[in-house]
């Protein structure tokens, strides 16, 4: 376990209690002036002016510089194989994201690839993600399955997952996404019983370190009532319920998942009054993707009247084939411009309230005495311009702090 000491910082973002935020609270990024951060052990030690370093313990110079936690990306698609890049000309002449489903593109193609893929190469696939990710300031990311739809190769990405949980410097979480797509030939009712009856039970048996369950719960998937079954099943075995809804049609899924009492929700671009109520009194987190509203032209989801309403908001990237975007200063600029989110709020989804979708707040999403050592040293003096960067991001992330070490 490492230890250092970042001195003279012009900024840095703190969180005195550490918890996640809502309403009015997302409007406010508490920032100490000229002060210092102390790591001891891989732990945040000691936040404040003039702090002396301990004996042997490395001192970093941040004059000029800001220091902010790590982003917290909570929503990613990461093990696949198979190239998709022709597919952006499809949309740019008007094609929908289930017109290319149905024309045997989108997702099939992906699990097609996925499924010849060697356990090897797709490793060689995450890995190589997971650093992106990592250089752009992500210090957790969420790994999904789903892009196997059978048993074995559903089993195959989450021993990928396991292995990124157990050996990359991130902090991973695995999300076993039981249900991403109908394959072809098969229909929603009898898929949905083969998953609960047989592929959860195999997963849960292998031991595969999941941590979340998800569906993608939408019109001509899996409806609200699939999803559910298949969500209960995933919680039985102590996952928590963490699922996509209500991105395409209005399916009452997120009624659903609040009635569950989810951990987290994601997309919601058609989310009702109603459920966003609900999900405030039940604590679920929005998790909003603005670079899908963004590449699909959809109208983004409602998230000012979410965070009126004192729903728990997170910003994450939704990296996948269809959205082949590492950034999450990226997805703040994009949180800002599309979504109508304040800097102040954009900075906070992308932080703790992230942190708080996966169940992560006692550890991650904020400079908290007690909290894992994680943070980003900026090349510049306030961290107001990670928001305001549009593209070349590394630029601005001078380095990345994982657990008390510099690892770039
Ligand atoms: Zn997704």
């Amino acid at each position: 376990m490492a230890s250092i000491l970042l001195k003279n910082c012009s900024e840095v973002v703190y969180s005195k209690n550490g918890r996640e935020k809502i309403g009015s609270e997302m409007a406010v990024v508490d920032v100490l002036i000229d002060s210092d951060v102390l790591i001891i052990d891989g732990k945040f030690k000691q936040i404040g002016k003039n702090l002396d370093a301990p004996e042997g313990v490395t001192v970093m110079d941040c004059s000029g510089k800001s220091v902010i936690p790590g982003f917290v990306d909570g929503h990613t698609h990461p093990v696949f194989d198979g190239d998709r890049s022709n597919e952006f000309s499809m949309k740019l002449a008007g094609a929908g994201y289930m017109e290319i489903h149905k024309q045997g593109g989108g997702i099939h193609y992906t699990v097609n690839e996925t499924r010849k893929c060697s356990e090897e190469r797709l490793t060689n696939l995450l890995f190589n993600r997971l650093d992106q990710m990592l250089l752009q300031g992500t210090v957790v990311a969420e790994a999904k399955s789903g892009y196997g739809l059978d048993c074995e190769t559903e089993m195959k990405m989450l021993r990928v997952i396991k292995k990124a949980k157990e050996t990359h410097p991130m902090k991973i979480q695995s999300t076993y996404l039981c249900a991403h797509a109908v394959p072809p030939g098969a229909d929603a009712a009898q898929m949905t019983k083969e998953i609960v009856e047989e592929h959860i039970p195999a997963v849960a048996k292998a031991n595969l370190g999941v941590d979340n369950i998800d569906v993608f719960c939408e019109k001509g998937v899996y409806d609200a009532q699939q999803s559910k079954e298949m969500l209960l099943a995933g919680r039985a075995h102590g996952w928590a319920i963490n699922f996509h809804a209500e991105e395409l049609t209005y399916i009452k899924g997120a009624e659903m998942g609040a009635e569950l009492d989810a951990r987290a929700m994601s997309h919601l671009e058609l989310v009702s009054d109603a459920a966003i109520q609900s999900m405030a009194a039940k604590k679920t987190a929005a998790v909003v993707l603005p670079t899908t509203a963004y590449i699909l032209k959809l109208v983004p989801p409602p998230v000012r009247q979410m965070i009126q309403n004192n729903v728990v908001v997170a910003l994450c990237s939704d990296y996948n084939p269809n959205v082949p975007c590492f950034s999450m200063p990226f997805v703040m600029h994009l949180g800002c411009i599309l979504c109508k989110m304040t800097m102040e709020e954009a900075f906070n989804a992308a932080t703790i309230n992230s942190a708080f979708s996966l169940g992560l707040t006692d550890s991650y999403g904020s400079i908290t005495e007690g909290k894992v050592g994680s943070c980003l040293v900026l090349d510049a003096p306030s961290w107001k311009h990670i928001v305001y960067q549009l593209g070349n991001h590394q630029n601005v992330v001078k380095h990345v702090i994982l657990d008390g070490r510099i690892h770039s």
